[in-house]
C-alpha cells in the first residue's frame, strides 16, 4: 500500500438545532449544540484511513481548542497528522450550522487557518510523497496552495475540484485523477449544466481529452461515470435508503484513493467508491457516516481489497 497524502481543509462544524431559522436581527433559542470534526480534507483523510489507506494529513488549524480536538480525532482514526501546522494567528476553520425543525439549514463557513495554507505547507506535503504516492487535494484551502501543489508534485495527483473554481488548462493537464459532482463538472469543464449520465459522460471525456488520465463525475443516487483511455463508462450505484448524503462525496474520494493506491483497476475502484458513497448516505453526519470495510460487507457483501490495521472502530 503506497502512501496517500491529503493536503486540505480541517474544520469544526458547530451545529445548533433551532425551532426556526432566525430572521435578520432575531434571536432564537436552540436546544442542542453539537461539535463535529469536518472539512473536506480531513473527511477524505479519515475516509481513506478507515478503509485501510496509509494516510498523512497536511494543513493548518488554529492554536485553539478546536484545533487540538481535530488533531486528536485524526489520530484516533489512524491518520498521521504530524503535517498539520498550528497557525499562531488564524483560528481553526469553522462552519456555523443552524438546522431548523424539518431539516432546512443555514450555514456560515469561516475558513480561518485553511486560508493561511501556503508554500511551506505545500513543501511539507510534497516531502511526504514517494514516487508511488497519491496526493489528494480539494479546493477549500488557499487556492494558490492547491495550484502550487499540482504544479510541484512528482507523485500522482487526485483533485476533488470542490467547491468549484476555474482551473487553467496547464494545471488540469497535471491532474491524474479528477473527481467532480455534476455541479462542479459544469463549472470546471462546461459552461452549460451537467445533469444525468449522458452529459456527465461527455464532461468526463472532455476532462480526459484535456489530459486527465482518470476523470470521474459522481451522480449522487445514479452512481458515477468515469473516462480513461477506454472511453466513458457508467458505473451503477448501490441502491440505499439515503438518510443524509453529507460527506458521501468525501467517502467516495477516500475510497477511490485507497483503491487506486492499492492498484485496483479504474472500473473496480469507481465501483468500490460508489459503495463507500452509498454507505455514507445511509448514516447521519459527516465523519460519523464514513464507512469501514465491515459496513461495506454488511450492506453490499463487498470484500474490501485492502487489509485495515486494527483498531478501526467507529468513534
Ligand atoms: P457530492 O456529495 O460531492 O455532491 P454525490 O452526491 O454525487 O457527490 O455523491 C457521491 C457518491 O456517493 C455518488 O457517486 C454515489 O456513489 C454515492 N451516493 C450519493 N448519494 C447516494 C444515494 N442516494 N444512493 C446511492 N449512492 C449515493
Amino acid at each position: 500500500m503506497s502512501r496517500i497524502v491529503v493536503l486540505g481543509s480541517l474544520n469544526t462544524d458547530l451545529v445548533a438545532q433551532v425551532p426556526h431559522l432566525p430572521r435578520p436581527g432575531e434571536t432564537v433559542l436552540g436546544d442542542r449544540l453539537r461539535t463535529f470534526p469536518g472539512g473536506k480534507g480531513a473527511n477524505q483523510a479519515v475516509a481513506a484511513a478507515r478503509l485501510g489507506g496509509l494516510v498523512s494529513m497536511v494543513g493548518r488549524v488554529g492554536n485553539d481548542t478546536f484545533g487540538t480536538a481535530l488533531l486528536e480525532q485524526l489520530a484516533s482514526d489512524g491518520v498521521d497528522a504530524a503535517g498539520v501546522a498550528r497557525d499562531p494567528q488564524a483560528p481553526t476553520g469553522a462552519a456555523l450550522i443552524l438546522v431548523e425543525t424539518g431539516g432546512q439549514n443555514q450555514i456560515a463557513v469561516v475558513p480561518g487557518a485553511n486560508l493561511a495554507v501556503a508554500d511551506g505547507d505545500v513543501s511539507r506535503a510534497l516531502e511526504l510523497l514517494a514516487d508511488d504516492s497519491l496526493l489528494v487535494l480539494q479546493q477549500e484551502i488557499a487556492f494558490q496552495a492547491v495550484e502550487e501543489a499540482i504544479r510541484r508534485s512528482r507523485a500522482r495527483v487526485l483533485l476533488n475540484a470542490a467547491p468549484p473554481r476555474p482551473l487553467g488548462p496547464d494545471l488540469l493537464r497535471r491532474v491524474d485523477v479528477l473527481v467532480v459532482n455534476e455541479t462542479e463538472a459544469a463549472a470546471l469543464l462546461f459552461d452549460r449544466p451537467v445533469t444525468g449520465p449522458a452529459l456527465a459522460a461527455d464532461a468526463a471525456r472532455v476532462a480526459h481529452e484535456r489530459g486527465v488520465a482518470l476523470a470521474v463525475v459522481t451522480l449522487g443516487a445514479a452512481g458515477a461515470v468515469f473516462c480513461d483511455e477506454d472511453g466513458p463508462q457508467l458505473v451503477d450505484p448501490f441502491p440505499v435508503a439515503a438518510v443524509d448524503v453529507t460527506a458521501a462525496g468525501d467517502a467516495f474520494v477516500g475510497a477511490l484513493a485507497v483503491a487506486l493506491s492499492a492498484g485496483v483497476p479504474a472500473r473496480q475502484a469507481v465501483r468500490l467508491a460508489n459503495a463507500a458513497g452509498a454507505a455514507a448516505a445511509t448514516r447521519a453526519g459527516a465523519q460519523t457516516s464514513l464507512p469501514f470495510p465491515q459496513d461495506l460487507k454488511r450492506l453490499f457483501g463487498i470484500d474490501w481489497p485492502v487489509a485495515v490495521p486494527a483498531p478501526a472502530q467507529r468513534p
